[in-house]
């Protein structure tokens, strides 16, 4: 199987959720099997010999991808959820959004220091809730090998951004426009 077919599992919904975004879903990929264990290995890949200790993934797409592609490189995995779910003690890191301000946590335990940490959504858009995970990361002490997506939305230029902070960003697919 290759990438180009891994995006045709990919549907997409015009105008969700508000008119002008085309929602990229992922779930009609993820039911599929063949095609699920294609995209976790080719997530996983490029950071076999990366000495990669943790993957940590973003609340709720983020954390299906992120345990499976932990599973694969033999790491633990950690979840940065929305404020407030996660029941021990909590950093947060707050990020813009096009309205207001949101927030991501994650328990202040959950990395060692210096600990080699994989981060894992299903997308990336502007960069936005990977670069608060990015700091989250640091803040915690470890230290980010790397950023791995299925899809990028290379006109919104998240992967520049990241890339512009010397985090490695690695998609699989990409889809024109928002
Ligand atoms: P951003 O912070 O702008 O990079 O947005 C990335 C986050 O928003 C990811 O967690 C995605 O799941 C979600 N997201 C943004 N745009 C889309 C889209 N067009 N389709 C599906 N999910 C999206």
């Amino acid at each position: 199987m290759t990438d180009l077919d891994l995006k045709s599992l990919i549907r997409t919904i015009p105008d969700y959720p508000k008119p002008g975004i085309q929602f990229r879903d992922i779930t009609t990929l993820l039911g599929h099997a063949e095609g699920l264990r294609h995209c976790i290995e080719a997530m996983a890949a490029p950071f076999a010999h990366a000495r990669v200790e943790a993957v940590a993934g973003i609340e709720a797409r983020g954390f299906i991808l992120g345990g499976a592609v932990a599973d694969r490189l033999g790491t633990g995995f950690v979840p940065i959820r929305k404020k407030g779910k996660l029941p021990w003690k909590t950093i947060g890191q707050d990020y813009e959004l096009e309205y207001g301000v949101d927030v991501i946590e994650m328990h202040e335990d959950a990395i060692r220091p210096g600990e080699r940490v994989l981060l894992v959504d299903d997308l990336i858009a502007t960069g936005g809730t990977a670069h608060a995970a990015a700091k989250l990361l640091a803040r915690s002490g470890g230290e980010l090998v790397g950023a791995a997506f299925v899809i990028d939305l290379p006109e919104l230029g998240g992967c520049e951004r990241l890339e512009r902070e010397s985090i490695a960003c690695h998609t699989l697919v990409t889809f024109d426009g928002h």
